[in-house]
């Protein structure tokens, strides 16, 4: 597979050493690594992707969420080309973050009040600075395998690179060991940061009962409960907070919402947010050069009022949970023992009989089997992200997903014989 693999991509190979000269490793995202060396792509439009030796593919790795627009959608692109008719950036308030603000704030009812920055990691970093504030406490709680951006990861092993917060870590979907340890370091917690959909581990669903858990010993304790939703933002109309209920104080948002332009919301009760009003008698100073850049701001409300409305949001959850159960009952009916986690459009697959629900419980044999599949993947025009996370967009067709679940299931057949 790896010899076919570099036979098939010499010009990738040849940018990706010539990129090595001034970027460690030919790279600037260590998640778009992988052996022997990743690809190189030349463009995108819609759900395709075609790289420097002219191979195409259906892009499933989406930007990680954030291309849930695909790379062409009419709507998003006039709303671009109209804000760069008016200039780049302004230096002053303009027309586009109110509106914007307010969309998000319908959408999104924990988020009574919010600020704009450049990404998701960003969103957290200041969320968490903002909880640490406001409830004058240092430690902040986070679940194994979590990973809140380039500096808030929490990987179960490898070396994260992260800001010396003090944090108290505990495994994700486990009532016991949170309750546990909030009776313990309770009175310290600022923020229990949490994503619904453990993500990078591999997309574990969070279980309604968990989430209650996070919800009411926050409260007993006087911590913050900061949902992350910059990926799960794309999961129904209202993100994981509308689909169970669960009213965090705290939200941060990214990715998408800037219609895929680089983008970062933190924001929560007016009483929280408040604070970062400038006429606000103890202000909190939150500035940044891009935070209300019109191109995103233009690109994320287009792609609210007209592309992802509520309706298109709904139905693109039930289509895309439909391709994951579809998928799911295919692998099952040819007796492979390989399921897949996530929910709707944000997907992977595990090696074993069972979900695992956390990250403690991913089988060892899963990063193989999504080595050699994303690989396999490749040669069958299916992009997906090395460390094996499958996103859908919407525009994918009925044929597209077809295709790709087809693929999917192929390359774990062989893959599981191998
Ligand atoms: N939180 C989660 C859950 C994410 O998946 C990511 C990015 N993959 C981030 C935060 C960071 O967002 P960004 O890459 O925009 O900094």
């Amino acid at each position: 597979l790896t010899e076919r693999y570099v036979a098939a991509h010499p010009r990738s190979r040849a940018l990706m050493e010539q990129a090595g000269q001034h970027l460690p490793g030919g790279n600037t995202r260590s998640v778009l690594h992988f052996e022997p060396f990743p690809l190189v792509m030349e463009s995108g439009w819609a759900d395709r992707l075609r790289d420097v030796d002219s191979s195409e593919y259906i892009d499933c790795a989406g930007e990680f969420s954030a291309g849930l627009y695909g790379h062409s959608d009419p709507t998003i692109r006039a709303a671009i080309e109209a804000a760069l008719d008016n200039g780049l950036v302004l230096g002053a308030p303009n027309r586009y973050e109110a509106r914007l603000a307010e969309l998000i704030a319908q959408r999104f009812p924990s988020l009574e009040q919010m600020r704009f920055c450049n990404s998701g990691t960003e969103a957290n970093l200041l969320a968490v600075m903002t909880a640490r504030i406001v409830t004058g406490r240092d430690s902040i709680l986070v679940f194994s395998g979590a990973y809140h951006g380039g500096v808030l990861s929490y990987p179960t092993g490898g070396n994260a690179m992260n800001v010396p917060l003090d944090v108290v870590m505990t495994p994700f979907n486990d009532v016991e060991s949170f309750t546990s340890v909030m009776s313990q370091q309770g009175p310290k917690i600022a923020a229990v940061l949490v994503e619904p959909v453990l993500g990078a581990a591999g997309n574990m669903v969070a279980s309604q009962e968990f989430l209650e858990a996070l919800r009411k010993l926050t409260r007993d304790h006087g911590a913050l409960l900061i949902f992350d939703e910059v990926k799960t933002s794309r999961l129904g109309e209202g993100g994981m907070q509308g689909r169970t209920a669960i009213t965090p104080d705290m939200t941060t948002l990214g990715k998408y919402l800037g219609g895929g332009l680089s983008f970062g919301a933190f924001g929560g009760t007016r009483h929280v947010m408040e604070r970062f009003d400038p006429g606000h008698p103890d202000a909190l100073k939150h500035a940044g050069t891009f935070n209300n850049n019109p191109l995103s701001l233009a690109a994320g409300i287009a792609g609210l009022r007209e592309v992802f409305t509520r309706e298109r949001a709904e139905e693109f959850l039930s289509i895309s949970e439909r391709f994951r159960e579809e998928l799911a009952s295919e692998l099952k009916r040819r007796g492979l023992p390989v399921q897949v986690s996530g929910l709707g459009s944000i997907l992977s697959l595990h090696y074993g009989e069972t979900l695992p629900r956390n990250a403690e419980a991913v089988h060892p044999a899963t990063m193989k089997l999504r080595r050699l599949v994303h690989l396999d993947c490749l040669e069958k025009g299916v992009y997906l992200t090395a460390r094996g996370d499958i996103f859908l967009s919407l525009p994918m067709t009925e044929g597209t997903l077809t295709h790709l679940k087809d693929s999917l299931v192929a390359s774990a057949e062989s893959e599981v014989a191998y």
